[in-house]
């Protein structure tokens, strides 16, 4: 009798079929998006105009007409007249903790006068719990009206009862108030450190609150290392302002083991915003750890935490000239920089990798660093060789050009970060000469070559937008239009490859294509909602553009309710 009505209950539900034939079939959407201009990246229908979110994936993506039918009384309409939908954009390289735990330093960078830097720390103070440091940095004198280093006073009447300790914008000074110089037991009777100095009270001979260079180690290390509860609110704010810019992954390039759990303990929250792809951050005991040993955690919490590359160092900065070069800095005779790790070491530490599953994103940013860690990919390939081992290179930004095809050769990735190269634009020529910079910064020669490229950003070290990123990769200008025409010019992205590079190609590096990185049927519903097509809008624009709501999982988390 059941039997039969159920047969009864699928004949009707197969006449229905016929007569309304575009019905697509299932429960209505939670979410429907219409009336959008949606890039889908996906080269079987790359423009539709909505699209329908069912248990966080895309049911559908396609015209009005066809979405509305997919509409419930209880689906969530988003009306996107006018704006663009995007794959929800991807950092390929960050750090949400620092990002996190700047937010709670005072940034004081542009600061008018020391009293509009006291004001911010009473403010401070006045909002934080009571007893904690109030940590600030960016403060230069040289902006200042009065240019003579601040003194402790201005600090004591903003905050008498707790340390306070702002260090200037070049890390070389740090101004402190009295408690903070009092519980580093520094007085009048303190001696200057060698390669330091106190400043002092010319008529007292008390110290006067500015600490220089190696006197700012008598201090420092008094400041707290952050609580477990500390780092976890830094995670979480670093994930909050990355969802607000429009982010909905992002790639965290080294994380401890700590850092692991808490974005775990995130996750099991709801409490973590977007998508980590975390990087273990290398160290004397990784091998060692259960972390590594146990192997990648793919896709913990609903998508929301994979662990499964480990991040290591091959040099330093081209800036600090640290970066290791193949021949002399230009403005530095004799100086090639320096290497991070032994090459053997680097090698031994890609084979490691591939025998437990962990993919290997290796920091190189000169280009004997960047020959270096290609060298120990390659061999340790030879030795196990992997067809989708998807090693990267982080930064890649200083190549030799007899190394430029070895990326698309070997399938590794040069995961490179757009504002680094209008950032390092002023003073890059100064350290390569004008023959280096032909493989600097070199993302057209690398795409031609047949490698993409993963997009990101560095935050914090530069911003954490990603619309910033795509106007320097298609400009090569930094935000006020320098210089005319755009640096090294020729090797500008297509607005199309930039915006691979920040969706599909950064997915691509994590291993995540297959379900996110485009708006098709099937895939996540990440997206990213301007207030102005991205692709299509003077380049200028592509900075003022506005981020309308980023949607992870199909919940809009950006803005939150
Ligand atoms: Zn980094």
């Amino acid at each position: 009798m059941r039997g039969s009505r159920i047969l009864a209950a699928a004949a009707l539900a197969a006449i229905a079929g016929c007569r309304t034939l575009r019905e697509p079939p299932g429960p209505p959407a939670d979410l429907v998006l219409l009336g959008g201009t949606v890039h889908t990246m996906d080269p079987a229908r790359p423009r539709a105009e909505a699209l329908a979110v069912r248990g966080g994936l895309l049911a559908a993506v396609g015209s009005d007409d066809e979405i509305r039918l997919l509409a419930g009384p209880g689906t969530r309409v988003l009306d996107a007249a006018g704006l663009t939908v995007l794959p929800g954009l991807v950092d390929a390289h960050g750090h949400l903790e620092s990002l996190g735990a700047g937010l709670r330093r005072i940034d004081l960078v542009g600061t008018a006068s020391a009293e509009e830097v006291a004001a911010a720390v009473r403010e401070r103070a006045a909002a934080a719990p009571p007893g904690g440091w109030i940590l600030g940095r960016g403060w230069d004198q040289n902006d200042w009206a009065k240019k003579s280093f601040p003194t402790r006073h201005l600090l004591d009447a903003a905050a008498p009862d707790r340390p306070v300790w702002l260090v200037r914008i070049d890390g070389h000074a740090g101004w402190a108030n009295g408690r903070a110089l009092a519980l580093a037991g520094i007085g009048p009777s303190t001696p200057d450190p060698a390669g330091g100095r106190i400043l002092r009270d010319p008529a007292t001979g008390e110290p006067a609150g500015v600490l220089v260079d190696a006197a700012m180690d008598l201090l420092a290390p008094l400041v707290p290392r952050p609580t477990r509860a500390e780092r976890k609110d830094a995670l979480r704010r670093g994930a909050e302002a990355c969802v607000a810019a429009g982010l909905t992954s992002v790639h965290d390039a080294g994380v401890d083991a700590e850092g692991v759990d808490l974005c775990r303990e995130l996750a099991d929250e709801g409490a973590l915003p977007l998508r980590v792809y975390a990087m273990l951050a290398d160290s004397p005991d990784l091998i060692r750890g259960t972390t590594f040993r146990e192997g990648p955690v793919v896709g913990y919490g609903g998508r929301r935490l994979t662990v499964r590359a480990v991040k290591a160092y091959a040099d330093g900065a081209l800036g600090s000239r640290g970066a290791a070069l193949l021949e002399d800095y230009a403005d530095d005779p004799g100086n090639r920089g320096l290497l991070q790790a032994e090459p053997a070491a680097l090698e031994a530490l890609a084979g490691r990798c591939l025998a437990v599953g962990w993919q290997l994103c290796v920091h190189a940013i000169g280009d004997r660093g960047n020959r270096v860690v290609l060298d120990a990919f390659e061999a340790a390939l030879r030795r196990a060789p992997r067809a989708d081992h998807r090693f990267r290179v982080e930064h890649a930004q200083v190549l030799s050009l007899e190394d430029i095809p070895r990326f698309a050769r070997l399938g590794v990735l040069p995961s490179m970060q757009p504002t680094h190269a209008t950032s390092d634009m002023p003073w890059a020529g100064d350290r390569l000469g004008p023959a280096r910079l032909a493989g600097a910064y070199a993302w057209r020669k690398i795409l031609d070559a047949g490698s993409a490229i993963p997009c990101g950003s560095d935050f914090p070290v530069e911003s954490h937008d990603p619309l910033k990123g795509i106007h320097a990769a298609v400009t090569r200008q930094d935000a006020g239009g320098r210089p005319e025409g755009g640096w090294l010019p020729g090797e500008r992205m297509t607005r199309e490859e930039a915006l691979r590079g920040f969706t599909v190609d950064a997915c691509r590096a994590a291993f995540e294509e297959g379900w996110k990185g485009t708006l098709a049927p099937g895939m996540a519903a990440d997206l990213t909602v301007l207030d102005r097509d991205v692709l299509a809008c003077p380049a200028t624009e592509i900075l003022e553009a506005r981020v309308v709501w980023t949607v992870v999982a199909g919940e809009v988390v950006y803005p939150s309710r």
